[in-house]
């Protein structure tokens, strides 16, 4: 696959940046996507020689005038223009009628592991069973989906089990079928732009490669973001459509302004209210998925945006599992303060 990562230190003018380009310029195809990771300290995620092996000369000047508007932390982002790999086409050519035509396809078109096929096939028809996935669409995204390569290692054995796990730093891989109902509710069309806050392992997103090729996702936390990144660096060898994911390390609350208005927004932390800048980045007609409650219990919320003519917005809300609460990790800010207002002591330990 063609990457591109960089790591443009500002202290760098962009003029010896393409000159160094330029000099060990090798060439690439045209027609895949270029995603570049700017960084606006000195964090090397890349030799100069293996970005350069992989990017046209006229795509890194492109690049370096963009690395200019990244003021803070680290992003990740697939360059306007460039084709970009249709992981929804990929997932419509793969026959899901039987467990064996699915596995010889999977078989012969990627390179999963054997022993977690069975098991995947198994879990995604519970999933359907409880009617938790729904959609065909949204099936063959979680069929293609190695959930294995998103558990840590430390929960060898529990790739498929129905359980949230711990990632590290607090926080956590969503439930499957907590995913799978958030999924079916945010009901992605294949052109949507959908952004997700709260990047964590990564495996939400990496459902979402497989819904629509525009796919944008934010991480707080610093060494999560950058273990997730160089996990679907690493992933992307055998799975493509993990280049389409763009990622941005900072607070979500404030959404993806550059990118906005996202068709879909989906939230995978915990909060008490609709951060406004979300509400706002969210297009006429999206639909906003979110953990919504005070902070020992939340309810998945559908929240459809509408605006009349008169530029008026009007908000529905529905509660998906109907009055059954779940427990996601806060929302928070740049220090670690959750988004919620604490709840008062004689409430902490209720249901
Ligand atoms: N979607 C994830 C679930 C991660 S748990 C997955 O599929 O694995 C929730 C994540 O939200 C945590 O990684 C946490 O660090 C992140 N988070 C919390 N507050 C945030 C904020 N303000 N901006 C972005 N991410 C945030």
């Amino acid at each position: 696959m063609n990457i591109l990562y960089n790591f443009f230190n500002k202290s760098i003018p962009a003029s010896v940046v393409v000159a160094v380009f330029s000099g060990l310029f090798i060439g690439t195809a045209f027609g895949l996507s270029i995603p570049v990771i700017v960084a606006s300290n000195s964090e090397k995620v890349a030799s100069y020689e293996e970005v350069a092996a992989q990017v046209m000369v006229e795509d890194v000047l492109r690049i370096a005038g963009r690395s200019g508007t990244e003021e803070t932390g680290l992003s990740y982002v697939t360059l306007p223009g460039i084709q970009k790999y249709d992981g929804p086409r990929l997932a419509q050519t793969m026959p899901i009628e039987t467990k064996e035509t699915w596995l010889s396809w999977m078989s012969r078109n990627r390179r999963d592991d054997p022993v977690f096929l069975e098991e995947r096939w198994q879990w995604a028809q519970d999933l359907v069973l409880s009617s938790e996935l729904k959609r065909p669409e949204d099936v063959r995204a979680f069929l293609l989906t190695p959930r294995e390569h998103f558990v840590r290692a430390v929960n060898k054995g529990l790739e498929y089990a129905n359980t949230w796990l711990p990632i590290g730093y607090g926080a956590t891989i969503t439930d499957p079928d907590v995913v799978s109902m958030m999924t079916t509710t945010l009901n992605v069309q294949p052109g949507d732009k959908v952004l997700e806050i709260g990047t964590g392992s990564g495996y939400q997103s990496a459902i979402l490669s497989y819904l629509t090729k525009d796919v944008y996702t934010i991480e707080i936390i610093r060494p999560l973001f950058i273990e997730t990144d160089a996990l679907y660096r690493d992933l992307e060898k055998n799975f493509p459509s993990y280049s389409v994911i763009n990622r941005k390390l900072g607070d979500g609350y404030y959404g993806w302004e550059e990118f906005a208005p996202f068709d879909k927004i989906i939230v995978t932390c915990a909060i008490d209210h609709i951060p406004p800048p979300l509400l706002r980045q969210l297009s006429p007609g999206g639909i906003m998925v979110l953990p919504l409650g005070p902070p020992n219990r939340q309810y998945i919320m559908e929240i459809v945006k509408k605006e009349a003519e008169d530029g008026s917005i009007t908000l529905s809300r529905r509660d998906v599992y109907n009055g059954q609460s779940v427990k996601f990790i806060p929302f928070r800010d740049e220090s670690g303060m959750s988004y919620s207002t604490p709840l008062p002591p004689e409430d902490i330990n209720l249901p």
